[in-house]
């Protein structure tokens, strides 16, 4: 038996102070290699547990190159360290530990080192080859040691793990520029699953998505997964305990599978993935911001096992960042989808369609707004604003409506000018809409210059005498009433006439009707020319005319009536064939206090017409309404 002199311990406290300086793995192998050499040690190693409780540890630092990486604890002679007790095997470890058989050591020495909780989280392990007693004085030096190693251990973790994320961070960011740029979705795909089977060596990932009745899974990456696996991952069933990734889709939760080869949800596929070497698959739905499946994502390892809590972070993050590049992917989809329908109406609407911003300038032109006024370059517009195309241009009262635009439309009828200098009648419907922060105007402008034409004729038709061009009955009608409400609200004088052309049947007769009606057309022309401004006259018969005269006494409509059928008399149809030219007779009346109605007005003057005729044509008449006798003007 030897045992380390005294001098051990002090040359161990002095390893201590040589390695402060130093960090990490050169911290560890320079003390493995102190302690092999001070205490004349065969093989002196560091272990981690690699899960807790702990069944599985990582060789961290070993003063023999050929010691494993890792190794599975139970049974060796450090699983009794890791119960939290220094350990002295004096004899016999090789026969439990096969890395001590190959190095040919029968003695074990092992010192626990903890965590902060105290958990056991690693040990210091020495393998003699010969018997070893440690002296009384070695443990004190050996547990200062050990604290040394777990606080350096404790200092690389953190680093580490900070190195880890910023490795994390960086891959995410290549990600997402590069999904950004817009380059091929499964070539962006495929990057981010590379990157992390790189930092998980003897892992394979997949990603599958569901078909579009979410009832089946397709692969759409896989960098690594071997390619005779790989075409069995077609229409793989979305159902409960259907694989991994259809059971992952099914719930919506993550899937863990510790062991392919067992595990009953892999019943049906398991000969599938087990030649491959595959043992674990782990699956992590993937789902969209409102929360439809996007994708599963799934990490296949060559051993069986769980993942550890840094594991699940890693396929977590893993997720969001395949649902961000996806969901970007979609939305950027839909948007160009939507621009090309959006351009497509713009351009393709009868309508001419613009945006303006609140300053009245031109954001965009449809093709059909071009065409409304006569521009066949956009540049052609260049400059202008919208009020510079109104026919009436008003800076003022178009900056007012564009400034109190809202999302409602509201409609504007304008009268717009084309680049020719003609005008067009337009119906603006404008609504404002946000652009990011500011406020743009959408105004789709219809021509509506045919409608408002026929509007017109249509009013024309409907006021006017298709032959004469004077008020037609029903508006004659209309215009007197309104004359006879105003005249009697203000006791104001009105006179009204009637005409009838003397025997105009024996001119029909005689010359034809066409004659007939050029003679109506010069009657009622004579008509206009002798009448004032404020006069109404109307054709409300086919040879009878009507008149009403503001503001005219007794005097004064008998003067009128008298020139008109001087005028009438006075025109010539000589060229029509018509000798004699034509007479006609005349009756008018005037308002007098409380009439009753306008229509009795023209009757009273129709009764001075009938007595006009009656008293030999020819002649003027008028009543008065409290004397139902008509009286002769002329006298004849
Ligand atoms: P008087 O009034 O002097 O008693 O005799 P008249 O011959 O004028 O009498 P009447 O009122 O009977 O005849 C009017 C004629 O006017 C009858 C009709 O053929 C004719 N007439 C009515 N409308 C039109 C028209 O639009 N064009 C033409 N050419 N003739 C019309
Ligand atoms: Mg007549
Ligand atoms: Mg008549």
């Amino acid at each position: 038996m030897r045992t380390s002199s005294p001098s051990g311990s002090t040359a161990l406290s002095a390893l201590i102070q040589r390695t402060l300086h130093l960090t990490g793995d050169a911290f560890l192998n320079t003390l493995v290699a102190g302690i092999a050499r001070e205490l004349g040690a065969h093989w002196v190693f560091i272990t981690r547990a690699l899960d807790f409780p702990t069944t599985r540890v990582a060789v961290v630092a070993s003063s023999q190159q050929s010691s494993p990486k890792s190794f599975a604890l139970p049974g060796t002679p450090c699983a009794l360290v890791y119960l939290g007790q220094p350990v002295l095997i004096e004899h016999g470890v090789s026969e439990r530990f096969e890395p001590a058989r190959a190095l040919a050591c029968e003695t074990f020495l092992g010192y626990p080192f903890f965590d902060g909780a105290g958990q056991c989280t690693g040990h210091l392990g020495l393998f003699f080859q010969t018997p070893y007693q440690p002296p009384a004085s070695l443990e004190a030096t050996l547990t200062l040691l050990t604290k040394r190693i777990s606080a350096e251990l404790l200092r690389l973790d953190t680093q580490n793990r900070l190195d880890s994320t910023r490795r994390r961070l960086d891959f995410q960011n290549r990600i997402l520029q590069q999904a950004a740029r817009h380059a091929p979705l499964t070539e962006v795909l495929n990057k981010l699953l590379l990157g992390i089977e790189q930092e998980r060596p003897g892992s394979h990932c997949s990603l599958m998505q569901p078909t579009a009745d979410g009832k089946q899974l397709n692969l759409i990456a896989a960098p690594t997964l071997p390619t005779g696996y790989t075409q069995h991952l077609r229409n793989i069933p979305i159902r409960d305990q259907a694989g991994s990734c259809g059971t992952a889709a099914f719930s919506g939760e993550r899937v863990i599978i510790d062991d392919i080869a067992t595990h009953p949800y892999w019943t049906r596929f398991r000969e599938k993935v087990l030649p491959y070497g595959l043992r674990s698959c782990w699956s992590q739905p993937v789902h969209a911001a409102d929360g439809t499946l996007e994708a599963v994502f799934a990490i296949y390892q060559e051993q069986p096992g769980t993942p550890t809590a840094e594991e699940i972070e890693l396929i977590e993050s893993v997720a969001a960042l395949v649902s961000l590049v996806m969901e970007n992917y979609r939305t950027t989809a839909s948007l160009i989808e939507t621009t090309r329908r959006y351009k497509l109406f713009l351009h393709t609407s009868a309508d001419g369609i613009i945006v303006l911003n609140q300053e009245g300038e031109f954001i965009e032109i449809s093709d059909g707004f071009l065409r409304q006024v006569g521009a066949t370059d956009r540049a052609q517009l260049a400059g202008t604003r919208i009020w510079d195309w109104d026919a009436q241009p008003d800076e003022t009262a178009y900056r007012e409506r564009l400034s109190h635009c809202s999302e409602t439309p509201v409609m504007l009828s304008t009268r717009q000018r084309r680049l020719d200098g003609t005008n067009w009648d337009a119906e603006i419907s404008m609504a404002a809409f946000q652009d990011g922060q500011r406020t743009l105007i959408w105004a789709s402008a219809r021509d509506v210059s045919e409608r408002k034409r026929m509007e017109a004729e249509l009013l024309r038709r409907a006021t006017y005498d298709a032959l004469t061009g004077l008020f037609n009955r029903g508006s004659f009608m209309h215009a007197l009433s309104a004359e006879f409400q105003r005249s009697q609200r203000h006791a104001r004088p009105l006179a009204v006439m009637m005409l009838d052309i003397d025997h105009f049947k024996q001119i029909n007769d005689r010359l034809g009707h066409h004659t007939g009606d050029v003679v109506l057309q010069q009657v009622a022309s004579a008509f206009t020319d002798t009448l004032r401004q404020e006069d109404g006259v109307g054709r409300i018969g086919g040879e009878e005319f009507a008149f009403f005269l503001p503001e005219t006494t007794a005097e004064g409509a008998a003067e009128v009536a008298e020139r008109i059928r001087q005028r009438v008399a006075a025109l010539d149809f000589r060229d029509l064939g018509l000798q004699e030219g034509v007479r006609c007779s005349i009756g008018y009346t005037l308002l007098e206090g409380d009439e009753p109605t306008h229509e009795a007005l023209l009757s009273r003057a129709d009764h001075a017409l009938y007595a006009a005729k009656a008293g030999g044509r020819n002649r003027i008449c008028h009543t008065q309404s409290n004397d139902e006798q008509s009286d002769d003007d002329t006298g004849r």
